[in-house]
């Protein structure tokens, strides 16, 4: 127990990796990216069905352009950075298939 073996996104392929800007933890590959349609707290932001090296931080609604949602923030798993969030509940019907999915900032990630 204690001791955290983060994963690595190396060795598929050379794809692009999106890893935390601060310490370079991986979150995901640029192929994982649904929609680059979407706007964080500073800017650009990217929509992911899963990204790994998170943790998720309290549950709270939030009402965003799109309407009412439920989501946690989430922080990276080395250096506890907030990088973006994951959204539990959409209340509107069209949003909806954001359920479940992931958001990181754009300017929060690096592309390696
Ligand atoms: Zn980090």
């Amino acid at each position: 127990m204690g001791i955290v073996y983060k994963k690595s996104l190396h060795g598929e392929s050379d794809e692009k990796i999106l890893v935390c800007n601060n310490c370079k933890t991986h979150f995901a590959t640029y192929d994982q990216i649904l929609s680059k349609n979407f706007h964080g707290q500073y800017g650009k932001a990217y929509l992911f069905n899963t990204v790994i090296n998170v943790y998720t931080g309290e549950a709270e609604d939030r009402s965003m352009r799109t309407g009412l949602h439920t989501v946690q923030d989430i922080h990276c798993a080395e250096c506890s950075t907030v990088v973006g969030w994951k959204y539990l509940v959409a209340y509107e019907p069209s949003e909806q298939y954001k359920e479940g999915h992931f958001i990181l900032e754009r300017t929060l990630l690096h592309c390696v």
